[in-house]
């Protein structure tokens, strides 16, 4: 059976107090899904430490990293630092290309930093020209990481785009990197989200709005599997 990946994408929100009652809910509503499905939950930093306290239904992962190793660099959390926290990490998630300049150099500077550190790196693109940079600054990438597709209308819009039209930008990418788990993100929710999952050349989904309620999060990881 094919491995599929429910990404939670929490942004910048939740105080610790918001990320507890979360938890709380969560635990008592955990989705009973098969092996073959893998959820990732990504809060903000800050919380890292809330999840670490007991064992998680769930993978953590990091919204971001330094391109940079630990040093000089106020404000700057490092791949270092979330070496043994998170299993994975997102990197060049289309608000920090649009609203923190980062390029696709960045990017790959960001990637190659957590393949050296062992952890599994979730790359947000959003069209075919940042794939085929990805593809030719990294050697084996396709061996190494997820993508996340998120065509910018879909996020945050409410309006998903197809999984017909999405599957076909996937095969398209699966044609410069053939083995990469491609998952696609864009408003998707508990209604839409097995449409996703059951395309040939989509693993999985990313989501950000509706990982923010437990209950509805539940409900997707249920639906994605059912
Ligand atoms: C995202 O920004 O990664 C995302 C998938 O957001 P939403 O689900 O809210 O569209």
């Amino acid at each position: 059976m094919k491995k599929s990946y429910i990404l939670g994408n929490w942004k910048a929100n939740k105080t610790i107090e918001e990320a507890k009652e979360w938890q709380v809910t969560y635990m008592a509503n955990v989705p009973k899904v098969s092996e073959s499905v893998e959820v990732i939950v990504c809060p903000a930093f800050h919380h890292l430490p809330l999840f670490l306290e007991q064992t998680q239904p769930f993978a953590l992962g990091a919204q971001d990293i330094s391109m940079y190793e630990n040093g000089a660099d106020t404000g700057e959390v490092t791949g270092a630092m979330m070496k043994g926290i998170v299993r994975y990490v997102m990197i060049g998630h289309s608000e920090r290309r649009a609203h923190f300049g980062e390029t696709n150099d960045v990017v790959v500077q960001k990637v190659k930093r957590a393949l050296s550190l062992g952890i599994i790196p979730v790359v947000c693109v959003s069209d075919i020209k940042q794939v085929a940079f990805l593809h030719e600054s990294i050697l084996n990438f396709g061996e190494s990481g997820l993508l996340l597709y998120e065509p910018l209308s879909a996020i945050g819009s409410g309006v998903s785009d197809s999984p017909e039209n999405t599957n076909e930008t996937a095969k398209k990418i699966h044609e410069i990197i053939p083995s990469i788990p491609i998952l696609y993100g864009g408003s998707v929710t508990p209604e839409n989200v097995h449409g996703f999952i059951e395309q040939p050349h989509l693993s999985g989904v990313g989501v950000g709005g509706a990982s923010l309620d437990p209950m509805k999060f539940s409900k997707l990881v249920t639906a994605s599997s059912s």
